[in-house]
């Protein structure tokens, strides 16, 4: 077994306990954390991995919503406007899904554990299930037009079968439904009977703009000349109320963006026991609004989980940015209270919305998902802010608790 001392553990446990010159022991999993002496006594064998008496030890962080395969254009994409973008990622498709994946090695060396992995095409599927990565990998299935739903049901079947196959202790497949606006109703009510029967986690993108928003409650304004140019529609075929009710046998749920919603809305994610995946850099390139933390409090603590998006959405993958971002955007809330809100969202929430109870956080027991870093901090009251503030360079990324860089 192994034995780190690092000056703080953070646990993001429930009560975001955090242990000073505390020392911890592990193989795959969390064995015991408990001061140094005992440790030593109950495990005089341990190897010691060495660290500098100023480190901070926390679980990996948690990326719930990223898209792997628009990784490749960072700059021909047009921002501002959600109708604009979406033009020019329709315009641009072909190049962005050509090149997948270079970016896992890069999400590890920046302290992500596990993610969740929206997959279009399953183009990054190899990458994904060859990675020492956790991937909680989502087929996601899109496509409103009636006459092509036994289609895309029969490529999203085959593509979840593909995935399927490629299960193990890191890697499972999942099931994104694109949207409300650009899914038929029946081709999700097939979708998620599979997804229930299975198990498996299920995500959907969920209110993240205006004209989303209007185009659902009224068939009006921007979508209105989007969907009539491309797909010859006139007016919407769900409502937001409609679409959530469609989710409600599915287990490890999770809507992302939600910038949009009201408190109706608030309430039936809440009733299905839904998770809300947070994007802010994404939010703030593509939509008016970003989305009112605190109202997710107010109705019955929804469980917060964060996000970066693909890079056609953001410039960076690395959560510690999002995290960074969000900290100068919900100006309302404490600076202090936020922090420690984040990095929980980030690890132990961002479990929850996965489903993956068995990582997140650094308990007795759970798998041992940890980053090691170096960092000055006097009180550990003020742990939470600095890490996202001054975080930069981490030493160590376990993921079972194997060190994974070298
Ligand atoms: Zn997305």
């Amino acid at each position: 077994v192994n034995l780190i001392s690092p000056k703080w553990i953070v646990t993001c446990d429930d009560s975001f306990n955090i242990f000073e010159d505390y020392s911890i022991v592990f193989d795959e999993n969390i064995i015991d954390i408990d001061l140094y002496s005992k440790i030593l006594e109950k495990y005089p064998d341990a190897k010691t991995i060495e660290v500098s008496n100023s480190s901070i030890l926390m679980p990996g962080l948690i990326n719930t919503h990223i898209h792997l395969e628009f990784s490749a254009n960072k700059t021909s994409l047009k921002y501002g406007d959600f109708i604009l973008w979406l033009n020019s990622v329709i315009k641009n498709r072909d190049h962005l899904v050509e090149k997948a994946t270079k970016e896992l090695s890069d999400l590890i060396k920046n302290g992500t554990t596990t993610i969740g992995a929206i997959s279009s095409y399953g183009y990054e599927l190899d990458s994904c299930a060859n990675s020492p990565m956790n991937v909680i990998f989502f087929n996601e299935v899109i496509g409103s037009k009636p006459d092509m739903i036994d289609t895309l049901f029969a490529d999203f079947k085959a593509r979840v079968k593909n995935s399927k196959a490629h299960e193990s202790d890191n890697f499972k497949s999942a099931v994104a439904i694109h949207s409300p606006y650009s899914v038929h109703p029946f081709l999700i009510r097939e979708v998620l009977k599979i997804a229930d029967q299975n198990q498996m986690p299920v995500t959907a993108h969920f209110l993240e703009s205006d004209q989303e928003r209007e185009w659902l409650d009224s068939s009006k304004g921007a979508f209105e000349e989007f969907f009539k140019n491309f797909l010859n529609q006139t007016s919407s075929l769900t409502t937001p109320e409609e679409f959530i009710k469609q989710f409600q046998n599915s287990t490890n749920l999770s809507f992302t963006h939600c910038v949009e919603v009201d408190k109706n809305h608030l309430k039936m994610i809440d009733d299905c026991g839904a998770s809300v995946i947070h994007c802010p850099n994404s939010n703030r390139l593509l939509s008016k609004k970003t989305l009112n933390i605190e109202s997710l409090d107010e109705l019955d603590n929804i469980n917060l989980a964060i996000g970066t998006d693909g890079l056609s959405s953001n410039y960076s993958l690395n959560l510690f940015d999002e995290l960074k971002s969000a900290l100068f955007m919900h100006t309302s809330i404490e600076p202090n209270t936020l922090s420690q809100k984040l990095l929980y969202s980030a690890t132990k929430g961002g479990a929850k919305a996965l489903g993956v109870s068995n990582r997140g956080s650094i308990e007795k027991n759970k798998i041992a998902d940890m980053i090691l870093f170096d960092l000055d901090v006097e009180s550990k009251d003020d742990i939470a802010l600095h890490t996202i503030l001054h975080e930069k360079n981490i030493t160590h990324t376990f993921i079972r608790g194997k060190n994974e860089l070298h």
